[in-house]
């Protein structure tokens, strides 16, 4: 322990660690509400961060696609010319907040009782203070990391992406030459297992976003008429169907490593290559832990919204209907085959947006790296890899061919539940959360 700590005063020192938690409240203050629709403005917010890296004596470019949705890109120039750039990346917008349902307000970056608290303490206003306090410490003792490292703070995640890293991606290909890994949202954070253990989740893949629009045409008339061309009783069965279909079982190579990690840990006897794997029998096992792969053993498709008719004794001659539909890495074709046929000849279904599920080596030296450093600083915790349920920036950056990794580390007490904190009321972070997760971005950054 003792050992560990000199470690840990010889990387991080105390103007980071006071850093940290001055920028996550800063920040927090600095209103970023994304409404969607273009309604937000992140140009503040990237002022603040580029001039903090500029004190570091960095040379950060503010982009813009649309005046006011502010992007920040810098690089810090590594020893090894012929190492491969990693891109260290934190969106500067956060979702809505309602301050009656608050104890605290939203944006008043308060710190109190040793907690900062306010709307993106933890999505992900921490993590661009992490990486802010890690690099101007990196200056002050004059350290150069091996790797080029490429820091981006992006516009409109919350949203479309089309301000940020939609943008950056399509426009500003050139800032990112040679990256071919980067980190960011969500993983490294602490998940408490319900029986006194703790997991590191670290995500190295997403859901990809299959979001629908069905429509579904018949002939309009009388309400009063027989009609077995009704749109809207078309509409409604295709609809059933969906939100009735139980999707089958599809272990990627992600989820079925993060089980044979997890069964490892918790000493259940588990084959997961084996032709007669039980993977719901082992989801019962592993209990409340099984919360980190359950939803991303399958696809999804929810039925989320319904459009029809216009008045009760008129038959409308279209009905139309949204489906929030997610599907695991290599399975696109066939979620697109479950479709065609759960809708039927009768109803026509589209992408209204459409975003690529991600996969990403669990056993590549960049994983090894992530993994040594929040065992480094959580001795007792065990990292696990998982696939997140959603999406974040890391697909628009996988356009680049930049492989995503989820890591921003948080080591987080009992009772503090990250995933229920994330777009929840009385978002807050603790302080020792915030030291933690410099620490360890700090040596891993070091070691990448
Ligand atoms: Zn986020």
């Amino acid at each position: 322990m003792a050992e560990q700590q000199l470690m840990e005063t010889a990387t991080v020192d105390r103007q980071a660690l006071d850093e940290v938690v001055t920028f996550t409240s800063e920040l927090i203050r600095i209103d970023t509400t994304n409404r969607g629709g273009g309604d937000c403005q992140e140009r503040p917010a990237a002022e603040y961060a580029a001039a903090k890296l500029a004190e570091a004596g960095l040379n950060p470019t503010i982009l813009e696609r649309t005046p006011g949705r502010g992007n920040v890109v810098a690089r810090i120039e590594g020893t090894d010319p012929t190492a491969e750039a990693l891109l260290v990346h934190g969106h500067l917008d956060v979702v809505p907040a309602e301050a009656a349902d608050w104890s605290v307000h939203p944006f008043s970056g308060e710190v109190r009782d040793g907690v900062v608290w306010g709307r993106g303490a933890v999505d992900m206003k921490n993590m661009d203070a992490m990486i802010l306090a890690t690099v101007r410490q990196w200056a002050r003792v004059g350290f150069r990391p091996r790797r080029d490292i490429v820091i981006a703070f992006t516009a409109d995640e919350e949203a479309s992406a089309e301000d940020g890293s939609g943008f950056l991606a399509d426009r500003h290909a050139d800032l990112f030459e040679g990256c071919t890994e980067g980190i960011s949202e969500s993983g490294a954070f602490t998940f408490h297992d319900g029986r006194g253990g703790q997991l590191y989740p670290i995500a190295a893949g997403e859901r990809g976003t299959g979001w629908l629009k069905l429509t579904a045409r018949g002939r309009a008339g009388h309400g009063s008429k027989v009609n077995r061309a009704n749109a809207v009783s078309r509409l409604a069965s295709a609809v059933a169907r969906i939100g009735d279909h139980e999707w089958p079982l599809r272990l990627t190579p992600t989820v079925r490593a993060a089980l044979a990690e997890m069964a490892t840990v918790y000493g259940i006897e588990a084959d997961v290559d084996a032709a007669d794997f039980d993977a719901d029998a082992l989801l019962t096992a592993l209990g409340p832990a099984a919360d980190l792969v359950a939803p991303t053993v399958r696809n999804s498709s929810n039925p989320t919204m319904l459009s029809a008719g216009y008045k009760i004794n008129v038959i409308p001659g279209e009905a139309t209907a949204h489906i929030d539909g997610r599907y695991l890495p290599g399975t696109e074709d066939e979620f697109k085959a479950t479709l065609d046929a759960l809708t039927g000849p009768d109803v026509d279904w589209e992408y209204h947006h459409r975003e690529v599920a991600l996969q990403a080596p669990v056993d590549s030296p960049t994983f090894a790296r992530m993994r040594a450093a929040v065992e480094e600083f959580a001795p007792e915790g065990h990292v696990v890899p998982y696939c997140m349920s959603g999406g974040t920036d890391a697909k628009q950056f996988s356009r680049l061919g930049i492989t995503g990794y989820g890591f921003a580390p948080l080591k987080l007490p009992e009772g503090f539940d990250y995933q229920a904190l994330f777009h929840g009321v009385d978002e807050r972070v603790p302080v020792e959360a915030l030291h933690f997760g410099v620490r360890v971005l700090d040596r891993f950054l070091r070691t990448a």
